[in-house]
């Protein structure tokens, strides 16, 4: 079994204590131990402030942009390692795992590649210099300069590769160090991939730390100048964003949380045309995916009334078909959840979707299992629900404000007009993602205006882009990932617009010829 340090303070540690064990969920055996016991977190955020800091402030975005690609080449030389821990400790199948650690290492390549553009440059300069009061002299320029605290970084379980860099990515280039804490269930991954990063030599002394388990006090120990980027639960980001200590010290938080992420079909879209088949692909990729274990998983699939039976046969001939089991065996396409509390937390969702919902599809362990043993690992079968009518739909609040993180999703008739689909996705309170399938541009347009307010993504599915549309559940970096309200307020990647939460904007006012050069060749 393997014991997992951590890295604080420029050193890899071991916590004292039991600590907590990780499982394989297809088995239950246990894979690996952490401990954070006896820490000194406050010292090594002092570390990381300080030395690492330091370091990467005197770096150039071309220079940080070098580490981003040594990071990614490290991701894709450990590839097969990483794969299997992927599979051993989350479940995941091959696809699955290739899904979090290949996002890894091409988040890492796209930042290092903004980096380059950035070139030799320590400082972002926002916007032109600005006349001031009509004098030819005075003048007015916005600079964004990296904060000077240390990024720490909570993820959830679901993606301990990809979690991990697509928020170091950013906050690297930008210039703060990164204190990265996984999910303690998956941090197998997570601790291997930081092993490997430390190999490597390129990054700078304290721009980097990793804490293998439980958070302890980590986030009682950050002061002025630290930021503190949260993916999880609801509950704990809503108890980040109202935590006295962090408001009072003005700790920047950003919250990613739970989405009832929606996916509507427009009324103009027939079964059998490419549009149709992009969204029941869509729909059922994300039911099955990661075991539906996906904070972008399509959760309310929005038909027309007249087009509901077709939409349910076409899921249900695809959920009849899919391998489930063990995913160490290639055959199988979709594993366990990710372990038995996360099992245990599915069902009782399940239970209460299925007590305002009819359930279509489904049963709580699936028949058939590949190379599973009998009871063992956290299996779920894929669950579908449908509401009766556009009433129904429109009152089933359990639907639109409850997430199960499960294999599971719910049919919901409409009457087919886009102010109908709006309103009852509106009901989800705010969302990471939500598509729309239509190759009607009006409909479409419509639909996408009234949506956008409660979303930070949105995916137009159509015939044009049905052969190269990853759906909706992909994150790219070039795209904000984040959304309002119950998705936690929070906003990241996105490209350049990623940087800013680690970035302080700064206005400058003086002489316009000194402001123009202070930035030059800095
Ligand atoms: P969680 O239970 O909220 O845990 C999230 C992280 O917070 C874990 O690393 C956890 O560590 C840590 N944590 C727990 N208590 C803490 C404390 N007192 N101080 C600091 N950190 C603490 O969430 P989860 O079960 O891992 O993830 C599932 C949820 O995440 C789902 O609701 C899903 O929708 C959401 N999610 C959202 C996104 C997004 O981008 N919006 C992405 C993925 C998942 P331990 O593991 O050690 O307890």
């Amino acid at each position: 079994m393997q014991d997992l340090e951590s890295y604080l303070g420029g050193k890899w540690v071991q916590g004292s204590g039991e600590g907590a064990t990780l499982v394989n969920p297809a088995t239950d055996e246990p894979v690996a131990r952490s401990s954070t016991e006896g820490f000194d977190l406050a010292e090594a955020l002092s570390f990381s402030r300080n030395v690492g800091g330091a370091a990467l402030r005197s770096l150039t975005f071309a220079q940080r942009a070098d580490i981003l690609r040594s990071l990614a080449e490290t991701v894709v030389q450990h590839r097969t390692e990483l794969l299997n821990l992927s599979t051993l400790n989350n479940g995941a199948t091959r696809s699955d795992s290739k899904f979090d650690v290949d996002g890894a290492s091409f988040t890492f390549q796209a930042y290092a590649d903004l980096g380059e553009s950035l070139g030799d440059r320590r400082y972002l300069v926002d916007g032109e210099a600005e006349e001031l009061l009509r004098s030819k002299r005075l003048a007015g320029l916005h600079v964004k300069v990296p904060r000077r605290g240390v990024a720490v970084h909570v993820n959830a379980f679901n993606f301990p590769a990809w979690g991990m860099a697509e928020k170091m990515a950013v906050a690297l280039l930008a210039g703060m160090p990164v204190f990265t804490k996984p999910a303690t269930a998956t941090a197998l991954t997570s601790w291997r991939m930081a092993k490997a990063f430390v190999e490597t030599g390129a990054l700078p002394e304290g721009a980097f730390s990793f804490l293998a388990g439980s958070a302890g006090d980590l986030v009682d120990q950050l002061v002025y100048g630290d930021v503190l980027a949260f993916t999880g639960s609801g509950a704990l980001g809503t108890r980040f964003k109202s935590a006295a200590h962090l408001a009072s010290a003005g700790i920047s938080v950003n919250v990613e949380a739970d989405s009832l992420n929606a996916a509507v079909l427009g009324p103009d879209v027939e079964p059998g045309t490419d549009t149709w088949d992009l969204f029941i692909r869509d729909v059922f990729r994300d039911i099955h995916q990661k075991t539906g274990q996906k904070c972008t998983a399509i959760r309310r699939v929005l038909v027309p009334e007249s087009l509901v039976d077709d939409v349910s046969e076409a899921l249900i001939d695809a959920a009849s078909s899919l391998k489930i089991g063990n995913p160490a065996n290639k055959d199988v396409r979709m594993g366990p959840v990710v372990n038995r509390r996360q099992q245990q937390d599915v069902l009782e969702g399940l239970g209460r979707l299925g007590e305002q919902v009819q359930q279509i599809y489904g049963t709580d362990r699936p028949n058939g299992l590949i190379d599973v043993q009998e009871g063992q690992g956290s299996f779920v079968g894929i669950h579908l629900f449908k509401a009766s009518d556009p009433s129904a739909s429109m009152n089933a609040s359990v639907v639109h404000d409850f997430e199960v993180f499960g294999p599971a999703t719910t049919l919901l008739p409409y009457d087919g007009t886009s102010s109908q689909a709006a309103s009852m996705v509106a009901l989800g309170k705010g969302g990471l993602v939500s598509s729309v399938y239509s190759d009607d541009r009006t409909y479409a347009r419509e639909l996408v205006l009234d949506l956008a307010p409660h979303h930070g993504r949105l995916t137009l599915g159509s015939k044009k882009i049905a052969d190269s549309s990853p759906g909706p559940g992909t994150v790219l970096p070039q795209l904000v990932h984040g959304g309002p309200g119950r998705a936690g307020g929070g906003e990241e990647l996105g490209g350049i617009r990623g940087l800013d939460f680690y970035l302080q904007r700064t206005a400058l006012q003086g002489y316009r010829p000194l402001l123009e050069r202070l930035f030059d060749g800095s």
